[in-house]
């Protein structure tokens, strides 16, 4: 099979799909792979390093997407990458359609096979290749949140651990799966004081277990999300419905009611966002905006500021996906593996996946 890794487009997106190591495994296998100039040079892997792992290096970014049969990237494709799409070509990379309806329309049109990592589902309900990317996003968004809440950038100046005589911030964190949990130990190793809501029981009892009781965790709903927005200097938005849009939990009253200077940092963003005056999406180079005085994060590609981090943590888990589409082809791989399967969003102009095909309001 012939296999592209397009640069990406995204702002400030520097990661890339392929290593050279992933390069070398598919071409020892007999496929040949084409890596647009310096799609890796973002997470430190120069030209010459894919050409020695047996890549071909493509000047032009519209020649490789026409002669590729299955394009691997790490983003969606972008409005200015909708017409390179071919006719029926494989496309495996982070779709988060829910949150593009328009896109969903363009793969539909260009009957493409669609597959999204956030999608590929493993025993246990287990989202494989979307829990590394939340593990760096969770810790960022502490990290983040932190510096945000200085003056300097606009928050209300209170330090994460707070000092002896002084107490420390409120960390609230919305949604207790795998970026929550991540937020939570990081702001847990600052200092912070944690506030921890999920839907489910289980998983709030898991979190206390592992936490050995050091946060405070409580029941998602209306009445209790009211009250800790109320108190939060740092909210973290952290749900997914996997496949579906997020729900917006935090009305505007709610943001009305946060104390001056606070901090949202809204990670789901990627699936739409929890947050209602989150209206837009934010980018690493200008990351937020202030609304009701509350500072407003939204940046839906997180990991794509540390790509060096980031591109080894997806690739180790994406490659050998990519092996099995272009060992088997995909009718196969989906016979085979359904965790694969799972990961398939749009077919031939059909959409697969319920969550998805019900977010976007098309028929399953
Ligand atoms: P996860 O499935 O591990 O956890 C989601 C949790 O949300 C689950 O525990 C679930 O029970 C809980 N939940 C569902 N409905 C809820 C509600 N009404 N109230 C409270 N909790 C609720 O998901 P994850 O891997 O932690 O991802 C969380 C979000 O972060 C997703 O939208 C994901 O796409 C996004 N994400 C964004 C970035 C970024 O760069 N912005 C990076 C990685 C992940």
């Amino acid at each position: 099979m012939i296999i592209g890794v397009p640069k990406e487009i995204k702002e400030d997106e520097k990661r890339v799909s392929l290593v050279p190591s992933g390069v070398q495994m598919l071409t020892q296998s007999g496929h040949r792979v084409l890596v647009e100039n310096d799609a890796g040079v973002g997470a430190g892997f120069s030209d010459e390093e894919y050409r020695q792992a047996g890549a071909e290096i493509f000047e032009s970014g519209q020649a490789l997407w026409q002669e590729a049969q299955m394009i691997v990237k790490v983003k969606e494709p972008l409005p200015g990458e909708y017409q390179l799409i071919q006719d029926g070509q494989i496309i495996l990379t982070f779709l988060h359609l829910a949150a593009v309806p328009q896109l969903a329309r363009v793969l539909a049109e260009k009957k493409a096979v669609a597959v999204a990592y956030e999608t590929i589902e493993g025993p246990n309900r287990s989202l494989p290749l979307l829990e590394p990317m939340s593990e760096i996003a969770g810790r960022m968004a502490t990290q983040i949140g932190a510096r945000l809440l200085e003056s300097t950038f606009g928050g209300r100046g209170v330090l994460m651990g707070g000092v002896p005589g002084v107490p420390p911030a409120d960390v609230v964190i919305i949604g207790g799966g795998t970026v929550g949990v991540t937020a939570t130990r990081v702001a847990i190793g600052m200092g912070a004081q944690v506030t921890i809501l999920d839907i489910n029981s289980q998983r709030l009892r898991e979190i206390y277990r592992l936490f050995d009781g050091r946060i405070v965790s409580l029941m998602s709903n209306s009445y209790s999300l009211e009250r800790v927005v109320q108190y939060a200097d740092l909210l973290i938005g952290a749900v997914l419905l996997p496949g579906g849009r997020a729900p917006r939990l935090v009305t505007e009253e709610m943001v009305k009611t946060m104390k001056p200077g606070a901090v949202i940092i809204d990670v789901a963003i990627d699936q739409g966002g929890i947050v209602e005056t989150i209206d837009r999406v934010t980018t690493h180079s200008s990351p937020t905006y202030s609304k009701h005085g509350v500072l407003h994060y939204a940046v839906p590609n997180m990991p794509g500021a540390v790509p060096r981090t980031a591109t080894f943590a997806l690739t180790n888990v994406t490659t050998g996906f990519v092996l099995e589409l272009a060992n088997k082809g995909y009718k196969a791989a989906f016979a085979e593996n359904e965790m694969l399967a799972a990961g398939a969003n749009v077919v031939h102009g059909h959409f697969v996946h319920p969550a998805v095909a019900e977010a976007v309001n098309m028929d399953y």
